[in-house]
């Protein structure tokens, strides 16, 4: 188990399950404190900001402060640790959620957030961000595609989670209730993962049971991407299934989107930048900053934006080798083709066509492929919301 002790904080680390008990009686030595504070002045008009409570510990207006919530380990599983940042501004405002590396192959989100914090300066903001780094740590560092090394379980599968589950759920669990539980707005990094193409995308969570989209749908174009998806959340059960971390945003009744670029374990700078820019520009939308919206607007050339209601699968009924045809982000028509399904020895086992009309958001690049799994995520393009 690990524990740290930094700059005269008591940093010992005590199994999840002690942690849990003492959140709600004020007593907790759930964290480890890793680098000091930035101690930068603190604005002293009437709107300024009380300290942000955060495992006990006082963020201090216009100060970031870095933790290590442990993962203690479990019932068949090892210890593991989530690395967050809390920035909490001078001044009174939302506090945003983001979380970077749910995926832990996915670069794209865990490079950008390590540039956009260095860049921040809490002593001109507005609220708080509390921004975990890298969520999946042992994903991260086992290079595992979509699922935890131990426990096989796909973190964004997971969510709520479990306190005393296998590693992924003691995760999500962690997640659940100390970042989601704490915000107002959450966005969610991620990339297509290894294996996987995929057209640059911010989702966003609209319907009867999701909160504020008008607000959601404003940060989601200040990304200025080419493609946003709109997702309805009609009914309970579609939150809950396998709930995924934008899911749990939803169940938290907090407006929330998902960013999507990159793909394949790619580190592109110019994706990393966007995303990077993304974040600026939402924090612009969110009032955590001042930038105004004319500087907004020149921070990067509009896009034209395409607008999309819902998504579809395309899962082939056998297992093999796929070769995909090149649909990254274009329109196709029902019957077009989309790829090549071939045994094991080279026969062609099934040319897979586009069930309808639509886009081509992301897929399987092959030319792994088993049974039940879809090579392709269709978008259904809508002139606007
Ligand atoms: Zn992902």
């Amino acid at each position: 188990m690990f524990c740290k002790k930094v700059n005269g904080n008591s940093g010992f680390v005590k199994p999840l399950l002690l942690i849990i008990s003492v959140l709600f009686t004020n007593v907790s030595f759930a964290y480890s404190n890793v680098n000091g504070s930035v101690n930068e002045s603190v604005n002293g008009s009437a709107n300024t900001s009380q300290a942000f409570n955060f495992f006990n510990t006082a963020v201090l207006p216009g100060t970031k402060e870095n933790f290590r919530i442990d993962i203690p380990k479990g019932a068949q599983d090892l210890a593991t640790f989530i690395p967050v940042t809390v920035v909490h501004g001078a001044k009174k405002g939302p506090v945003l959620a983001i979380v970077a590396g749910v995926h832990g192959y996915e670069y794209t989100s865990i490079i950008a957030v390590n540039k956009w914090i260095a860049a921040l300066e809490p002593a001109q903001m507005n609220g708080s961000i509390i921004i975990v780094r890298v969520a999946h740590v042992s994903a991260f560092e086992e290079r595992s595609v979509y699922v935890n090394p131990y426990d096989r379980k796909n973190l964004n599968r997971s969510f709520p989670g479990k306190e005393q589950g296998t590693q992924t759920e003691r995760i999500a669990w962690a997640i659940s209730e100390n970042v989601v539980a704490k915000a107002d707005f959450l966005i969610d990094l991620h990339s297509g993962d290894g294996g996987e193409w995929l057209a640059p995308f911010v989702g966003v969570y609209g319907g009867p049971l999701a909160s504020n989209f008008p607000l959601a749908l404003s940060v989601a174009e200040a990304f200025n991407f080419s493609n946003i998806v709109r997702y309805k959340m009609n009914t309970q059960q579609q939150i809950d299934t396998r709930r995924s971390l934008n899911r749990q945003g939803v169940a938290e009744k907090i407006p929330t989107i998902l960013v999507e670029i990159g793909e394949n374990g790619s580190k592109d700078k110019r994706q990393v930048n966007a995303m990077v820019n993304g974040l600026d520009n939402s924090l612009a939308v969110l009032g955590i900053t001042n930038l105004d919206e004319g500087k907004l607007a020149k921070t990067s050339k509009r896009q034209k934006t395409q607008y999309f209601d819902g998504t579809r699968s395309v899962p082939v009924e056998q297992s093999g080798l796929w070769f995909p045809k090149d649909m990254s982000g274009k329109h196709f028509k029902k019957g077009d083709l989309l790829g090549e399904l071939k045994d094991y020895f080279g026969n062609t086992l099934e040319l897979i066509l586009a069930p309808s009309d639509g886009f081509a958001l992301y897929g399987l690049d092959g030319p792994a492929i088993k049974k039940g799994q879809s090579i392709m995520t269709i978008a259904t393009p809508v002139a606007k919301f």
